[in-house]
């Protein structure tokens, strides 16, 4: 009798420990591809993971302007629980980051299953890399969830949210400038803290009618390491798509569009070069990363099958390729404390990578009112007709330097820069301040011009320079601040700094106030090595 009773309490218990730990559904699961989560759901999802493996680790890498916390879930093996740990794992960290446009939901829903494997089906996996996922980057955009937005997009039928964060800031616009919490909190406390190996970021397209479920991009600016680039495109994305094709079916290829949708053979473009864009940005901290956009006219459960599968693909190439890309990383590293880095670009221009076949729907003009929208001009222009056909042409998918600079030993900046200088700190890039005054050999950047932007964009009228480095010898006084181009982020810092820069800080009005009737920039470059005697500051850079 006592025996029945004990063992129907344990079964009880059991019962009731299996309920709390049942591994969730994403919202698109149980709504058959209706919705998409809202944050709400994606916290509650992220807690089940967590009641259903005590190895997982959540932390809040930002609190966005409405007050939400984001969420950034550690799955590596146990004993991993920061980025000292991580570190010491030896193993590659891998970030993936999804809704940074909140109306691009596929990714959100991929990640979040995803995860549910690495506590089940592909536990193995965290034996090898160290996942940080992102699910829900854009929080605050996410919310607003309306069947109005992104009308083009093949689902999910009950609406999505929008692509600006709650300050009206595209979050993939805003890598440099860092006007969001969201984007402060991203750079500092996961890229900066993590350090990354490789980061993944997820999207949807909005543009030509192709034939590939998903496209990708590797880091598009020729400031990066060429190691980086180079292993990018020659095996890591190769050996993603072989598998893609191979294990699931499905085409997939670099991002671009047709420069014309009617006349293909006129060439695939991708898009920018500028580090506002988040792959772009990685590639300056000597770091992969792979730009993923779903086709947005396949419908919501392809575009989460595709994203989850691509998903799965980086996963297994990085086990193959983890140790030669902490290889080819260290030494980016390495090469910058050893003062190698001699010129780098300041503005870019696009330029043929090779000719090859691209898969292209087949399209025709239609009358005005008839047909999709040009995905080009948005106007009822082209008639789709669903035939997939290869078409040989010029892939326009790389940047060159137009315009470079000298890399220089060191940079002063005046010690009146404060809000450029807590950009350059948020970003982790070293600042100190002279100790006390100082008379240094230098180049002083001589303007002849300043030219805004006529039109806004992200609530700036971009700045442009125009002048010339000149050699003098000046005194600077205790205070003003250096940055040594020995650090690992030399190759940010120089963008950042150079007043040319294309997505400078001098661009995005960081050196506004002390710009107004300027003779000079109030940046200063030191060109040769020399002893500097300054301290680095304790000043906490970021919320
Ligand atoms: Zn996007």
């Amino acid at each position: 009798m006592r025996w029945t009773t004990i063992t129907c309490f344990l079964l009880a218990s059991e019962v009731l420990m299996a309920q709390t730990n049942a591994l969730p559904q994403t919202v698109a699961e149980t709504s058959h591809y209706l919705s998409t989560s809202r944050y709400a759901d994606v916290m509650e999802f992220v807690a089940a993971i967590q009641r259903a493996d005590a190895d997982i680790r959540v932390e809040t890498f930002a609190t966005t302007n409405e007050g939400r916390a984001l969420p950034l879930v550690i799955a590596g093996p146990p004993g991993v629980v920061d980025p000292a740990s991580a570190r010491a794992s030896g193993l590659p960290v891998v970030f993936i980051m999804a809704n940074i446009h909140a109306g691009e939901v596929e990714g959100k829903e991929a990640a979040q299953m995803l995860l549910r494997d690495l506590v089940s089906t592909h536990r193995k996996l965290r034996e090898e890399l160290v996942v940080l996922i992102a699910p829900i980057y854009n929080a605050d955009g996410n919310e607003p969830i309306s069947t109005e937005h992104r009308k083009s997009q093949h689902g999910p039928e009950h609406g999505v949210g929008v692509r600006e964060n709650a300050q009206g800031l595209d979050l993939n616009r805003d890598y440099m400038k860092l006007q969001s919490p969201e984007a402060r909190g991203l750079v500092h406390n996961v890229l900066d803290r993590w350090d990354p190996l490789l980061t993944v970021d997820l999207h949807t397209t909005n543009g030509s009618y192709h034939g590939y479920q998903l496209t990708y991009s590797p880091t598009l600016n020729p400031n990066a390491p060429a190691d980086v680039i180079a292993f990018e495109r020659e095996t890591l994305l190769p050996q993603i798509r072989a598998a893609m094709k191979k294990r699931h079916g499905k085409e997939t290829y670099y991002y671009g569009n047709f420069v014309d949708q009617l006349r293909p053979e006129e060439g695939w473009y991708t898009f920018d070069s500028r580090p506002r864009f988040g792959n772009n940005y990685a590639g300056l901290r000597n770091r992969f990363v792979i730009l993923s956009e779903a086709y947005s006219y396949i419908d919501f459960r392809a575009r989460v099958e595709v994203t989850y599968e691509f998903l799965h693909e980086i996963l297994g190439a990085v086990e193959d390729n983890g140790t030669k890309m902490m290889r080819i990383a260290a030494k980016a590293d390495e090469q910058i404390r050893r003062g190698k880095l001699r010129k780098l670009g300041v503005r870019f221009e696009i330029k043929p990578w090779k000719d090859t076949e691209i898969l292209w729907e087949r399209s025709v003009a239609a009358d005005p009112g008839h047909g999709a929208p040009d995905p080009e001009t948005g106007k009822g222009m082209i008639q789709r007709t669903g035939d997939i056909v290869p078409v040989k042409m010029t892939d326009y998918g790389i940047f060159a330097a137009k315009e470079s600079s000298e890399v220089p030993f060191a940079y002063l900046v005046d010690a009146a820069a404060h809000e450029a200088v807590r950009t350059l700190r948020t970003h982790g890039v070293i600042v100190e301040t002279l100790d006390g005054e100082t008379t240094l050999d230098g180049e002083q950047f001589v303007i002849s011009d300043q030219t805004r932007a006529e039109h806004e964009f992200q609530k700036h009228h971009e700045l442009t320079l125009t002048g010339k480095w000149k050699s003098r010898q000046e005194t600077f006084p205790a205070g003003t601040f250096l940055v040594r181009m020995n650090q690992p982020l030399a190759r940010l810092a120089f963008y950042l700094l150079e007043p040319r820069s294309d997505d400078g800080l001098v661009a995005w009005g960081q050196f506004d106030a002390l710009l107004d009737g300027a003779k000079t920039a109030p940046v200063r470059r030191i060109m040769k090595p020399i002893g500097i005697r300054a301290t680095v500051s304790a000043g906490s850079p970021a919320e």
